[in-house]
């Protein structure tokens, strides 16, 4: 009856269709605060996962360039 047993949650690998939050630890990032504590998972992710890191970097960028 019950369906709630998520057990597949686990996402560590390289390939994966969705990144994590990187706006939000972007927009973190600019308002001077620590991502690492107030995002760890999307932290931890981005160095592990150079993709994202190159996306999250990208965007730093342009958030940056547009003030
Ligand atoms: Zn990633």
């Amino acid at each position: 009856m019950a369906g709630s047993a998520p057990h597949a949650r686990a996402r560590t690998r390289r390939r994966h269709s969705g990144p994590p939050d990187l706006a939000a630890q972007t927009q973190l990032e600019l308002a001077g605060e620590d991502p690492q504590k107030a995002l760890p998972d999307v932290a931890h992710h981005l160095r592990t996962c150079p993709e994202c890191k190159e996306e999250h970097d990208a965007l730093l960028k342009i958030l940056q360039s547009e003030d």
